[in-house]
């Protein structure tokens, strides 16, 4: 259990000086129990208080990351129970699952479809990031040389499934550089297993009969010394694994219970044998609240939905989806191609590029940061202005690309005209683009 607030209050300089942003030190300990404000906001904590507070101002739920060098994947680190209430942080791993007892042309498809399925949308690169090995052969070799063909051929980040400790400790052998997450300590194994978690640095998942047998596990291996650990209830049913995920995230939210405040895996594969079912399994628990989801193979129908439904919950509701500021050629654009000029709101960003590439007119495409608004916000705001516009335009270095001076700002309004040519000078001529970025390509077509 962490601090409450009133524990925590005892321990803070109780001067009130509102440094932390907040009227008093009662205020910011209860923030604080709450998981709502941070320790380094207090300037005046002592060093032996820190190194208590410290515990009570981790997150609920431990973040850690599994993997190595640029493929990690981080779970955990949640702090609230609904996104509305401030935004989830880590994005569920997705992973593939593949047995050593598999045919030779199951593996094979199933490789094949987690390399190719990957989707390119505002800007970000959606994908599976994980393989789940299994070791259902029982033989130690096999699942060595598993491994090693799943190292070889993708860049997974691995997930070692096996009831022997022999097997698993071969595997994260073969695949120490990988950094791969454990599965499972169990009554039996937990200690042989954090031993070998702590030798090669792995993260060490728990499989347990039920939440008790879940939590009991957790403390032994946390009375070990282990610290990143990632949670399986044993649930293999849709309702009794949703309620598990409930209560871990209630408990170690609202009763600060550290036993149950980490990451959890689940496995949609193994709760029914209908794909489809097992997409619909696998959505519940990208909005509440695995960690890891195991799948059982990867269809593009079902996977594509769900990368798009774990990219909108995992987006921070407060800030908007944005496009760096730059320039973005569109298909091999000249010296005498059109420039537009837009937003870096990502959907206008991507209405502009999408009609652009569809006239099939090479262009250059200015995108200036609007703070993430669209155009006709950002005007409103004061954002996306004329003398704003030309000044970003100047700097853009656009100049340099092409010989002419004429640019086109689709859907803004007529009044940004006047001082944008004002604030580009003589030589430059302004066109503001038809206001449905539908008319785009016919615009283009048409020569600006
Ligand atoms: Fe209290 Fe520290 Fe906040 Fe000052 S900054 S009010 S001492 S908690």
């Amino acid at each position: 259990m962490g601090l409450t607030g009133i524990q925590i209050f005892k321990l803070l300089p109780k001067t009130n000086c509102k440094e932390c942003g907040v009227p008093t030190c009662l205020a910011f300990a209860m923030n604080l129990a709450a998981g709502k404000a941070e320790l380094s906001a207090c300037p005046y904590v002592s060093e032996e208080a820190r190194a208590i507070l410290s515990e009570a101002a981790a997150p609920p739920i431990r973040p850690l990351a599994i993997g190595s060098g640029e493929n990690v994947v981080k779970i955990g680190g949640e702090t609230v129970l609904f996104r509305h209430e401030k935004t989830f942080v880590n994005k569920p791993g997705l992973a593939i699952l593949i047995s050593d007892a598999m045919p030779e042309t199951e593996i094979n498809g199933r490789l094949k479809r987690f390399k190719e399925l990957k989707y390119e949308r505002v800007g970000l690169t959606l994908r599976p990031e994980m393989v789940a090995v299994k070791n259902e052969s029982g033989d130690s070799e096999k699942f060595v040389a598993l491994i090693k063909k799943v190292k070889a051929e993708t860049d997974a980040v691995l997930i070692l499934m096996s009831d022997k400790v022999e097997a698993l400790t071969a595997g994260v052998k073969a695949s120490a550089d990988r950094v791969p997450l454990i599965y499972a300590a169990t009554n039996g194994n937990a200690e042989v297993l954090a031993n070998l978690a702590k030798e090669y640095k792995c993260s060490l998942a728990i499989k347990a009969d039920n939440l008790e047998n879940l939590s009991q596990i957790s403390e032994r291996l946390t009375a070990a010394g282990l610290k990143d650990l990632v949670l399986d209830s044993g649930s293999r049913t849709l309702r009794k694994a949703f309620e598990d995920q409930v209560f871990i995230r209630r408990a170690a939210l609202l009763q600060r219970n550290r036993s149950l405040g980490f990451p959890t895996i689940t496995f949609p594969c193994e709760m029914t044998k209908d794909p489809m079912k097992e997409a619909l399994i696998a959505a519940t628990f990208v909005a509440k609240y695995a960690g890891i989801i195991v799948l059982s193979d990867l269809q593009g129908e079902s996977l594509f939905p769900l990368l798009v439904e774990r990219l909108n919950i995992y987006t921070d509701p407060q800030r908007p989806m944005m496009m760096q500021q730059g320039i973005y050629p569109i298909g091999n654009p000249t010296e005498d191609s059109p420039v537009l000029v837009t937003t870096n709101f990502s959907l206008t960003y991507f209405i502009v590029s999408g009609e652009i590439e569809s006239s099939r007119v090479p262009s250059w495409l200015l995108v200036m940061d609007t703070e993430g608004l669209s155009v006709l916000t950002a005007w409103a705001a004061g954002k996306f202005v004329g003398d704003a516009i030309g000044a970003f335009i100047k700097k853009s270095g656009i100049t340099e690309k092409v010989k002419h001076r004429k640019v086109v700002i689709p859907g803004a309004v007529a009044a940004v005209s006047g001082d944008l040519e004002e604030e580009l000078g003589s030589g430059w001529e302004v066109k503001i683009g038809p206001r449905e970025a539908a008319h785009i390509p016919a615009y283009l077509k048409m020569g600006v």
